[in-house]
């Protein structure tokens, strides 16, 4: 039986691998897709304490190393449900199942959709969720970003940098993200708000020709030309796997303070699935170390 299993090879689960195996306990790590999670198509961190600039790439990378070097064992599959039987847990996959004494649930976040008619079909087509990965592809082009947080902001202020044109679509009359950064964009020449809307539909066969807007307070609605439609709606965990074993809040998170305890016995949780205010590198890699030598002092 393994000692400590995680579930997510993101900065959390891989940062609860590097301290659980330094605390002497053996680790299996599984992970749904490729290690390194959200990060890993990030250009350019810049707020991680003690690196002024790395890669997500290579951020993750570190991470990875560091956990293989330490003798951390990695698994590619995607964990389907864990069961609590007192003091061993079952994990099972698709095809397997795994005993541990105790579990790290660090599964991270993804991106929000929108919902639309074939938003998923047209991913890569014209529809992103990553204006820093995808940006790039539409330099010179007309394009729409639709949120009203600091990640729309960010993600609008950056694109309008190389692109022709960029519609800024929010539901509200007012953004919540920061006031300097909506001052920034409304001083950009190529930004134009689109308040009080929200995008309805998805224009183009093959590839994205423009977007349909309704104004939520007429009802009218407007097309706008665009080749790209990059959506900053926020984020969502998927623990509903789990829900049997934690107590998931309104948002889909894994009820835990700052000790990462969930409220069984032997299953710790860590990251940006976690019930959090700040969800960066920084906290993930914090939960991870406190979750892990948690479930490395717990366990006999
Ligand atoms: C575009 C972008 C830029 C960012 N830039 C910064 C930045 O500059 N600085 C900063 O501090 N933060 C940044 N962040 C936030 C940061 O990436 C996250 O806070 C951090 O990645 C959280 O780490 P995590 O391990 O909790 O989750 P994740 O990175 O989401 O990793 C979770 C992992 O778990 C895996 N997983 C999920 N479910 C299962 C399952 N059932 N079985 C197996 N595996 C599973 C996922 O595939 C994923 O690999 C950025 C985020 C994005 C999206």
């Amino acid at each position: 039986m393994t000692d400590i299993i995680i579930v997510g090879a993101g900065t959390a689960g891989m940062s609860a691998a590097i301290y659980g195996l330094r605390a002497g306990k053996s680790v299996l790590v599984f992970e749904a897709a490729a290690y390194g999670g959200q990060i890993i198509n990030t250009p350019d961190i810049e707020n991680y304490p003690g690196i002024a600039h790395v890669s997500g790439f290579d951020f993750a990378t570190g991470l990875y190393n560091q956990m293989m070097d330490l003798g951390a064992e990695l698994k590619f599959e995607r964990v389907t449900s864990v069961e609590d039987a007192g003091d061993k847990k079952i994990v099972r996959t698709a095809s397997n199942e795994y005993e541990a004494k105790a579990v790290i649930l660090a599964t991270g976040a993804k991106n929000r959709p929108l919902g639309l008619e074939r938003e998923q079909e047209m991913i890569g087509s014209g529809v992103s969720y990553c204006a820093t990965c995808d940006g790039m592809f539409f330099r010179r082009k007309d394009v729409v970003v639709n949120g009203g947080g600091n990640t729309a902001l960010e993600d609008a202020a950056f694109l309008a940098n190389y692109c022709n044109k960029v519609y800024l679509v929010h539901r509200r009359d007012a953004f919540r993200g920061d006031a300097a950064a909506v001052k920034e964009l409304e001083s950009k020449e190529n930004v134009e708000f689109v308040l009080n809307a929200t995008v309805t539909k998805i224009l183009g066969e093959k590839k994205v020709e423009g977007v349909e807007v309704t104004d939520k307070l007429t009802g009218e609605t407007r097309v706008i030309e665009a080749q790209g439609l990059f959506v900053a709606i926020g984020q969502m965990p998927e623990n509903q796997a789990f829900a049997d074993l934690v107590d998931l809040d309104a948002g889909g998170y894994i009820a835990a303070g700052e000790d990462c305890l969930t409220r069984t016995s032997g299953i710790y949780t860590a990251g940006d699935c976690r019930t959090k205010t700040v969800r960066q590198l920084t906290t993930a890699a914090a939960d991870g170390a406190v979750a892990a030598l948690a479930a490395a002092a717990g366990i006999k």
